[in-house]
């Protein structure tokens, strides 16, 4: 493969204009180095990389605009801000709510039997943030445009282009031909290029749980008083129908915002070998959760008013199910990214933090490759050897702690069932064979490399904390509403 490194000949295009979420040219390139698909939570970290060290870079996104077609909000677990990309964690990214406490209420006849509290830090620590994706992702697609990566927004990439057996570009669904060296897979779940690439499969049925959130506008003082820094969950056998049978969905959860909060559930496709009638099922879970269980009747109803009822879909099981772990994360001339590579985490269904390291390996892979001049499947083949290095991505993806709650069911001990919850939601999350042993293997590593990096955490506690009160973070280039600019990004890498 002919090398085009440092041909900057071709990135000098003065009709393009590239800052900004609608960064469009009037007479369009067809030819990159690097073509990233999508730009929800993955996407923008990969080309932001592929830009800096100065590769012809351009982002594809089928939505009007980044982490439109991602789900509403979510909460991103902390490990993905203290490990992931440096430039995150420098950055001010417009955040809903520090989350601080997981609080686990055990339901029985609509009553909370038992409240587990015992997953907390002390505030500015946090265990996460609760973000919107829309904001979000646009904060982190400007970083990249920023950094000279073209964005393409209302363009999907719908399928890819072969020469002797290697991804040599995508074709839009405007009909244009795009090639590029390498071609990064960072579409996500339903997202067809890695399958018409001939290395994936669709997911099968058991790997994917289909989910429900509900959006209730609910008064910042009032989340604040009933919930503080805190989401819940409401974990409960399956005869008190407010949720899957254990193992095969998830338990009821309240997700915190700024000025609303999102109950959510959902249900693996298959359950028990059988096909259960979601669209049935969850709306009724969620229905008995909100006609029965007092502490949604009491604290939370009187304060809500019901916005908006989303569906989903999620791979979590991907890793755990070999069909779907088998399956390649790369070929000759392409590399796949996140929730396109099956890289959810299994216990929570948290893939932010995945999407973002297997985005920032993609990044630097791609980079390598166009400096050598070689997009071949033996080249890229070392994305893959440093995914499997990497400390969390095999670790979350092979999980079997919510997948091993269906041993419960036959047992029924109640005990046993308040462990599992605090092993797996609460306290116990930081065991060492849980998220403990790569958090220790993670930290230690960050901190051989730079001794330093412990106040740089700590500084982003601080100003996370500190930018969410004020609610004042980076300014956006596509929507505005509701945030405010920090004057000066500060320490942005
Ligand atoms: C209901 C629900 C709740 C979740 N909760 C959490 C949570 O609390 N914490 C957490 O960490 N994770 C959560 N996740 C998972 C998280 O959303 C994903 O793991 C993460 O977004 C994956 O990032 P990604 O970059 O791989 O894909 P995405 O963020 O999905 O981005 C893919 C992007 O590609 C675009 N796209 C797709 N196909 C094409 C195409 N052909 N051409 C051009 N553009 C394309 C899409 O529009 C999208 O913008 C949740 C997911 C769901 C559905």
């Amino acid at each position: 493969m002919p090398s085009f490194l440092f041909d900057r000949k071709a990135k000098i295009q003065p009709h393009v204009q590239r800052e900004g979420v609608r960064a469009m040219a009037t007479t369009p390139k067809t030819d990159y180095d690097v073509i990233v698909v999508g730009a929800g939570f993955g996407g923008p970290v990969a080309a932001r990389k592929c830009a800096r060290a100065g590769l012809d870079t351009l982002m594809l996104e089928r939505s009007d605009v980044p982490g439109e077609k991602v789900v509403s909000g979510l909460v991103i677990p902390i490990y993905g801000f203290l490990y992931g990309p440096e430039f995150i964690r420098k950055g001010n990214p417009p955040i809903e709510r520090p989350i601080c406490s997981v609080v686990n209420r055990l339901v029985k006849g609509g009553r909370i039997v038992k409240t587990d509290r015992s997953l907390r830090m002390p505030r500015p620590f946090t265990l996460g943030y609760a973000a919107y994706c829309k904001p979000f992702c646009t904060w982190l697609a400007d970083r990249a445009t920023k950094a000279g990566a073209e964005l393409r927004t209302r363009t999907a990439a719908v399928d890819v282009i072969m020469e002797d057996g290697e991804v040599v570009g995508v074709v839009t669904d405007r009909g244009e031909e795009l090639r590029a060296r390498v071609v990064i897979d960072a579409g996500g779940t339903q997202n067809p290029l890695a399958i018409k690439a001939g290395i994936r499969r669709k997911y099968p049925p058991e790997a994917i749980e289909l989910y429900m959130l509900w959006d209730y506008e609910m008064p910042k003082r009032d989340v604040d008083e009933v919930f503080g820094h805190s989401m819940e969950f409401f974990h409960a056998y399956p005869e008190e129908g407010i949720g899957a049978p254990l193992g095969y969905g998830s338990t009821f959860y309240i997700f915190t915002y700024r000025d609303s909060i999102h109950p959510g559930l959902g249900q693996f496709l298959v359950t028990e070998g059988e096909i259960p009638n979601l669209a049935k099922l969850i709306p009724q879970y969620q229905e008995n959760f909100t006609a029965r269980v007092e502490r949604w009747k009491r604290d939370i109803a009187p304060r809500t008013r019901l916005r908006a009822v989303m569906w989903d879909v999620c791979p979590i099981y991907a890793g755990l199910i070999p069909s779907a772990r088998e399956m390649p994360i790369y070929t000759g001339g392409m590399i796949v990214t996140g929730d396109a590579a099956g890289f959810e985490a299994s216990a929570f269904g948290d893939g932010v933090p995945n999407a973002w390291f297997s985005a920032e390996i993609a990044g630097e892979t791609a980079v390598e490759a166009v400096r050598a001049g070689d997009a071949s499947a033996s080249f890229l083949a070392r994305y893959e050897e440093r995914v499997r290095a990497h400390p969390f991505i095999i670790k979350t993806i092979s999980d079997r702690r919510r997948w091993d709650m269906r041993e419960l069911l036959a047992g029924r001990d109640e005990a046993e069932f308040a462990r599992k919850v605090r092993d797996h939601w609460g306290i116990g999350a930081f065991r060492y064979g849980n998220m403990g042993g790569p958090v220790l293997k993670a930290s230690a590593k960050a901190l051989r490399e730079s001794p330093l990096v412990a106040l740089e955490w700590i500084e982003m506690f601080r100003r996370y904390f500190d930018n969410w009160e004020r609610n004042r973070f980076d300014p956006l280039s596509g929507t505005r509403r509701g945030l405010t600019p920090v004057p000066q990004a500060r320490g942005e890498a």
